[in-house]
């Protein structure tokens, strides 16, 4: 096992159509706080919406590249096909009446022993609640439109759809310091090595599937937590022993970075935990104004001109 530990998930990052759209379900429907409006930084001319808990702790944050007018991507093996998000089982009630209130049409189903409400998002992006015990023992955001006995908590897990599944399930176990902690059928589920929110991922097996296509509707990434830069570079070290194409570290404002592709075509980012969100902007505004890093600042003029406006960031519905 790793010495030092990879935490759980970090954030999940998708591929959305119009930002407005991506702004009014995650925020007025999900009841999820837009922690950060800023832009992509390899491509400054589109938004990077991150939206999570209060604060954006590392484990509650999905992230979208807004690709206006861009066609869908498709959903296959080689993914993340399913996001999944916790909140405690007696709220299950709750979000089914919620989403339908909202027209989004959710199916019930028990998976692993848990009650799980599955739908998707404006984009086609496949999303989950699930009811999870541990969910109730963290108060949820007081300041959406979920009420906050019922709101999301964290992630699930996230599941990766995989034409062959040993390759992976090897990195997993072997390199990243998951151990398997249930299967059933072809759904196999790993937990990170400490218990917590996020620390699940399921690797479901589907050899016969054709594999999928990214672009809007679909998952770009998902990213694991490490504690700090020094956690970081000696994963990214272990990694690069292993035989690993992994980047060099890049800084993301509100945390570091390293990508890897995982053996069965899932790209892969470890983040560190810090800086966080309120590095540029207080608690009480996060997701206020768009903020840029300070290599982009000369050219706020120009990328505030050709983003699409988003008026409301803060969505009650
Ligand atoms: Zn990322």
């Amino acid at each position: 096992m790793a010495r030092l530990p990879l935490l759980g998930i970090h954030h999940v990052t998708a591929i959305a159509g119009d930002p407005g759209g991506t702004l009014a379900f995650y925020a007025g429907v999900l009841g999820l706080r837009l922690v950060k409006k800023t832009v992509n930084f390899d491509d400054p001319e589109t938004y990077h919406l991150y939206f999570g808990d209060e604060v954006g702790h590392p484990g509650t944050i999905m992230t979208f590249f807004p690709w206006p007018g861009a066609p869908r991507g498709r959903h296959g093996v080689g993914q993340l096909t399913v996001t999944s998000f916790a909140a405690p089982p007696s709220s299950l009630g709750y979000w089914s009446k919620h989403l339908q209130s909202h027209g989004v049409t959710a199916e019930r189903s028990e998976v692993l022993g848990e009650d799980v409400l599955a739908f998707h998002d404006p984009d086609g992006l496949r999303l989950e609640i699930v009811g999870m015990a541990d969910a109730a023992s963290r108060p949820g955001w007081t300041g959406g439109p979920v009420p906050a006995e019922h709101a999301i908590r964290w992630f699930a897990h996230v599941t990766l759809a995989e034409q062959g599944y040993e390759a992976t399930a090897r990195i997993l176990s072997e390199v990243m310091g998951f151990r398997l902690a249930a299967e059933s059928g072809n759904r196999f589920r790993y937990a990170a090595a400490k218990d917590g929110p996020g620390t699940r991922v399921d690797v479901l097996c589907l050899p016969d599937a054709p594999p999928g296509r990214i672009a809007v509707g679909t998952v770009h990434h998902v990213a694991f937590r490490v504690a700090g830069d020094a956690e970081q570079r000696e994963w990214r070290q272990r990694l690069v022993a292993q035989g690993l194409n992994v980047t060099p570290v890049l800084d993301r404002q509100y945390f570091r970075s390293i990508y890897y592709r995982e053996p069965g075509g899932v790209l892969f980012e470890i983040a560190t935990d810090p800086p966080g969100f309120t590095v540029d902007e207080p608690l009480a505004d996060l997701g206020t104004g768009l903020k840029l890093p300070p290599g982009l600042e000369p050219a706020r003029a120009r990328i505030e001109a050709v983003l699409p406006p988003l008026s409301d960031s803060r969505v009650h519905g």
